[in-house]
C-alpha cells in the first residue's frame, strides 16, 4: 500500500511528512513550571530517541517556563523540537510561537478565530508550523449537533481550520484526529483522507489513540489503532499515549513501528459498523475457541495454508482453523479470498502460535478489523488477557472491565497514575467502563462514553463521576477517591 504523500513540514530541524522517516512524539508529565524536571524529563526522551516533545501551557507562567526550558536545552546542545500544546488560552500560542518549533492547537477549546488569523501570520513570518490536533474528548456542542456521527464531527472540526490555513496559503500544517476509540479513530482518519484528497491538501498526520490507559491494555489499543493506519500507508509521527513515564511511551512506539510492515493486502476502507456485541467460548480438551459467532465446533479442519486447504474435504459445517503461524497472516487473506470467490461460508479460526505480542495484537487485530477471521483459538491461557483485549477494540463488545485514562501532562491535577492502579486493584463488575482523566481538558467528553469516572479540577481537587453527571463536585482528591472505590465496589 503506497503511503498517502504528504508535504514535508519542518519542526526545528526535524523534517516530518513527504518521503522522510515515521517520527515518534511523547508529551513532558512535569509541571511546566518546574524547569529542571522538566529539562530533565526531556533529555531522558531524547536519549530515547524521541524525535519531538510537546510541554503543556496554561498560564502566563508557562510561557516564561517553557522558554527557559528551551534555551537550557539548547545550552546543554540538546535541539529536540518542542511543542507548545495550548488548550483554552488562544492568546499563548501567538506569544509563546516564538520561542518553541510549534504549537498545537485544538479546534474544540481554541475559542477565537481571529487569534488563529493572527497565529497563522506569525508561523507564516517565523516559517514554523501548527498542529491542529482534534479529540474527541473535546469537540464542541456545536460541531456534536450538526454532525450525523462522531469521525464526521471529528473530520469537521478538523476542517473548519484546516480550510483557513489553505485559504491563507499556510501550508506548515500537521493534523491528527485522536479518540479513546480505536475504530472511531480510524473511520475519523480514513474519512479524513478522502476529504483532503478532494480538496487537494496534503498536510502531514500525526497519529495516535488518546486516553489509552495503561499496561497491556494500552499497547494493545494503540498498536490496532497506529498499526492498522500506517499499515493503509497513513501515518507521519506517532504517539503511543501511556498512563505511565514518557519514556515508556518511547520504547513501545519504537517496538511498534518495528512490526508495522507494508500489509499491501489492505484496501483502507471504512470498517464495517456490522460488528457483533458478544463472544462465545469454546473449551475442549486443551483448546479454547473465541469465537464472533454460536458455532458447531464438530468438525474442526486443521490447515497450514490456502494449498492445504484445497486438498482438505470440507462440509457446510466445516470450521477452519489456521495453523503454522509464520505466513498465517498473509494465508488468512488467501483463504478468505477463495472461501468467498467459490460462496463457501465457512468459517475462519486463527490459531494463537505468537511469541510476539505487539506482532500479535497488530496482526490479530487487524484480521478481525478486516473481517477476515471469525475467531482465535489458543491453547495458553496466559494469552487470554491480550486476545480479549484485541477482540474489545476491534469488536463492540466488553467481556472485561474496560478503562480509559489519559496520559497526564503539566495539567493533571492530581496523581493519576496512582488512582489508575488503585482501581485496577479492585474488582469491579466486567461490563463496565470506567474513566480516569487528569483535567477538564478531555475529561468531560470521555465521561460521556464511561459508567464511571475521576476528573481533575484544580490542585488536588475533583469531580466524580456516574455516566455523563457529574455527582460530587469539587472535592479533595482523597474524599473523591473514596466515594469512587466505594461506587465501584457496590456496582
Ligand atoms: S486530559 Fe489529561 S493529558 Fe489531556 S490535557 Fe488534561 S491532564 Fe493532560
Amino acid at each position: 500500500m503506497k503511503r498517502f504523500s504528504t508535504r514535508c513540514v519542518k519542526i526545528g530541524d526535524i523534517e516530518i511528512g513527504a518521503t522522510s522517516s515515521l517520527k515518534i512524539q511523547s508529551m513532558c508529565k512535569t509541571s511546566t513550571q518546574d524547569v529542571c524536571e522538566t529539562v530533565d524529563q526531556i533529555i531522558d526522551l531524547y536519549n530515547s530517541s524521541c524525535d519531538i516533545v510537546r510541554i503543556a501551557l496554561q498560564n502566563k507562567k508557562d510561557i516564561l517556563s517553557i522558554k527557559k526550558i528551551k534555551e537550557t536545552l539548547l545550552k546543554k546542545n540538546i535541539n529536540i523540537p518542542i511543542v507548545a500544546d495550548i488548550h483554552f488560552y488562544p492568546k499563548a500560542a501567538i506569544e509563546i510561537i516564538d520561542f518553541v518549533d510549534k504549537v498545537r492547537i485544538n479546534p474544540g477549546n481554541f475559542l477565537n478565530k481571529e487569534y488563529f488569523f493572527c497565529l497563522i501570520e506569525k508561523c507564516k513570518k517565523l516559517k514554523k508550523p501548527v498542529r491542529i490536533g482534534v479529540n474527541q474528548g473535546s469537540l464542541s456542542k456545536d460541531i456534536l449537533k450538526r454532525c450525523k456521527n462522531i469521525p464526521c464531527a471529528m473530520v469537521e472540526s478538523l476542517f473548519e481550520y484546516l480550510d483557513i490555513c489553505f485559504k491563507k496559503k499556510f501550508f506548515d500544517v500537521v493534523v491528527s484526529l485522536k479518540s479513546s476509540n480505536v475504530r472511531t479513530m480510524i473511520d475519523s482518519h480514513l474519512l479524513m483522507v478522502d476529504k483532503m484528497k478532494k480538496k487537494g491538501y496534503n498536510f502531514p498526520i500525526h497519529l495516535g489513540v488518546t486516553e489509552a490507559g495503561e499496561g497491556i491494555d494500552a499497547r494493545v489499543k494503540s498498536t490496532i489503532g497506529i498499526g492498522y493506519l500506517l499499515s493503509c500507508g497513513i501515518g507521519d509521527t506517532i504517539r503511543v499515549s501511556l498512563t505511565e513515564n514518557p519514556k515508556m511511551e518511547v520504547i513501545f512506539a519504537k517496538k511498534l513501528l518495528k512490526e508495522v510492515k507494508d500489509k499491501s493486502i489492505l484496501k483502507r476502507k471504512y470498517l464495517k459498523k456490522d460488528f457483533l456485541k458478544e463472544i462465545f467460548h469454546f473449551k475442549k480438551k486443551d483448546e479454547t475457541i473465541l469465537c464472533l459467532k454460536d458455532i458447531d465446533t464438530s468438525d474442526k479442519i486443521y490447515v497450514e495454508g490456502l494449498k492445504d486447504l484445497k486438498e482438505k474435504k470440507v462440509s457446510k459445517k466445516s470450521i477452519i482453523i489456521l495453523k503454522n503461524f509464520k505466513e498465517g497472516f498473509k494465508e488468512a487473506f488467501k483463504i478468505k479470498k477463495w472461501l468467498t470467490e467459490k460462496k463457501m461460508d465457512l468459517l475462519l479460526i486463527l490459531s494463537f502460535e505468537y511469541k510476539n505480542m505487539t506482532l500479535a495484537s497488530l496482526e490479530i487485530g487487524i484480521l478481525f478489523l478486516e473481517k477476515i477471521i471469525d475467531g482465535i483459538s489458543f491453547k495458553n491461557d496466559a494469552n487470554k488477557y491480550l486476545l480479549y483485549s484485541i477482540l474489545e477494540n476491534t469488536n463492540d463488545i466488553n467481556i472485561k472491565t474496560k478503562y480509559i485514562s489519559c496520559p497526564g501532562c503539566s495539567r493533571t491535577t492530581f496523581n493519576i497514575q496512582k488512582v489508575v492502579k488503585e482501581i485496577k486493584e479492585m474488582k469491579i463488575s466486567k461490563s463496565k467502563k470506567i474513566a480516569v482523566m487528569g483535567c477538564i481538558v478531555n475529561g468531560p467528553g470521555e465521561m460521556k462514553g464511561a459508567d464511571f469516572g475521576i476528573v481533575g479540577r484544580s490542585k488536588n481537587r475533583v469531580d466524580i463521576y456516574e455516566k455523563s453527571k457529574i455527582l460530587f463536585k469539587d472535592i479533595d482528591i482523597e474524599k473523591g477517591k473514596k466515594i469512587l472505590f466505594k461506587m465501584l465496589g457496590k456496582k
